[in-house]
């Protein structure tokens, strides 16, 4: 479905991502040369006549059809400006999306894109645990424009799924299948293929939207469109920012599909702004070898914390054994496992804390994905405002640690994980 750009192919064949993230889609001869793209930090662009304005306005506002040349000019930042636009046309290489729209965070990403397929009366059926932010936005927010949320917990069979769809009596206004997997903090996985015929077999005819939360694993290690998915999101705060300095968000999908969001982002205002997309572009360099390396070390750590006494139990992609259902999703959907793990300690909070507060290398902060390794404790940080008694039920436990691994040396990682466990 992509609609890569004539660069993006080497004698027929298509580059591989990491090499096309230096310069795809910037033109240097359009910016003095400059070999990097600049931060085109304005807020408006001087039309070249009122006819071009004119033209410019018909085309952002829908009143007419594009011409079979003509290019979207720019007018304003908060509808396009050319930061935001080279880097989407990047970020749909890896996902192999049509188009991209980049937000200011990523629940701008998740709030904007469900205000644009949602409608009072709709149904939005989701995976649990999700996101703190978008479990508020599901639960608290969307009911007051009339839209419910229906739960369904990660890791359930597509058989159970449908009959929670059957017995809510909602099969008839699901507009939205919405997906985050891996869950955070379990690691428990959701089937994108068997959500994507479930969308198809409900929604009394019209198209009820499949949506994955790919911040987890993606844009390296899953691509939910291959999958059936329509459209992808991201908090790129995470692995696609990197480096625990930016607050971002992407929608990823077809192009008919983002230019609705687009709609829906020029009104609300949610989009990032140039100095955040150069950032981003500057972070999608180095995205392989960050992803690459976390994910080796993640490895090394998982192992070590298996094999140690003080620590009850480990869930981590990577430890999937055969006779486990999940196991078969993760092969099918996952080419590797990631660098996020969650562990429980012999012990309750109080074993988790002094664990938390012996680290040293190893920051106690919520957040993932950047190049430093971070530690926190879902039960009373990032998952805390989930009911106490669900909270139970999806194995978000007292002694679980949540660790986002990062590209420090294995060695010093597990020896700060060493010595804390030493101290419960
Ligand atoms: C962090 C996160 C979000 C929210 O992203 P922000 O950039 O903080 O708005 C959404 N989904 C997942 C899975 C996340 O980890």
């Amino acid at each position: 479905m992509s609609t890569r750009k004539p660069e993006g192919y080497l004698e027929g064949r298509p580059l591989h991502p990491e090499s096309l993230m230096m310069g795809y889609g910037y033109r240097p001869d359009l910016s003095q040369g400059a070999v990097k793209c600049p931060v085109f930090q304005t807020s408006t662009f001087v039309f070249a006549s009122a006819e071009e304005g004119k033209a410019f306005f018909e085309l952002a506002y829908g009143l007419r059809k594009q011409g079979p040349n003509e290019e979207m000019g720019l007018i304003y930042s908060r509808l396009n400006n050319p930061d935001l636009e080279i880097l989407e046309d990047r970020l749909t290489i890896w996902d192999e999306a049509d188009a991209a729209a980049v937000f200011a965070s990523g629940m701008a990403a998740i709030s904007t894109t469900m205000l644009t397929f949602l409608r009072p009366g709709d149904v939005v059926l989701h995976s649990e645990p999700v996101y703190g932010g978008t479990d508020y936005l599901l639960k608290q927010i969307l009911p007051q424009f009339g839209v419910r949320a229906l739960g369904f917990p990660a890791g359930a069979s597509e058989e159970a799924i449908s009959m929670i769809i059957r017995r809510s009596g909602a099969a008839e206004h699901l507009a939205m299948i919405f997906v985050e997997t891996p869950a955070n903090p379990t690691n428990a996985l959701v089937d994108i293929a068997a959500c994507a015929r479930l969308a198809r077999a409900h929604g009394g005819g019209r198209r009820v939207i499949v949506a994955v939360d790919n911040t987890f694993l993606g844009p390296l290690w899953q691509q939910p469109l291959k999958h059936g998915a329509d459209l992808v999101l991201y908090s790129a705060t995470k692995y696609i920012g990197g480096h625990s300095d930016v607050i971002a968000g992407v929608c990823l999908g077809s192009l008919d599909l983002i230019l609705q969001v687009k709609g829906f982002r020029t009104i609300l205002g949610t989009m990032s702004g140039p100095h955040t997309a150069f950032l981003l572009m500057r972070s999608l360099e180095t995205l392989k070898l960050r992803m690459t390396c976390q994910m080796k070390n993640a490895r090394y750590v998982a192992d070590f914390l298996a094999d140690h006494p003080k620590v009850a139990r480990v869930h981590y992609l990577g430890h999937l054994t055969e006779d486990d259902p999940q196991h078969a999703i993760y092969h099918r959907q996952c080419s590797a496992p990631g660098a996020m793990i969650s562990f429980e300690v012999v012990g309750g909070e109080a074993e988790a804390f002094r664990l938390l507060n012996a680290l040293r290398l190893i920051k106690l902060a919520v957040s993932l994905g950047g190049t430093e390794s971070l530690a926190e404790h879902p039960a009373s940080m990032t998952h805390s405002d989930v009911d106490p008694e669900e909270r139970m039920e999806m194995g978000i436990t007292p002694a679980m640690v949540r660790v986002s691994v990062g590209v420090e040396n294995p060695e010093d990682i597990i020896a700060d994980l060493r010595q804390a466990l030493e101290q419960i």
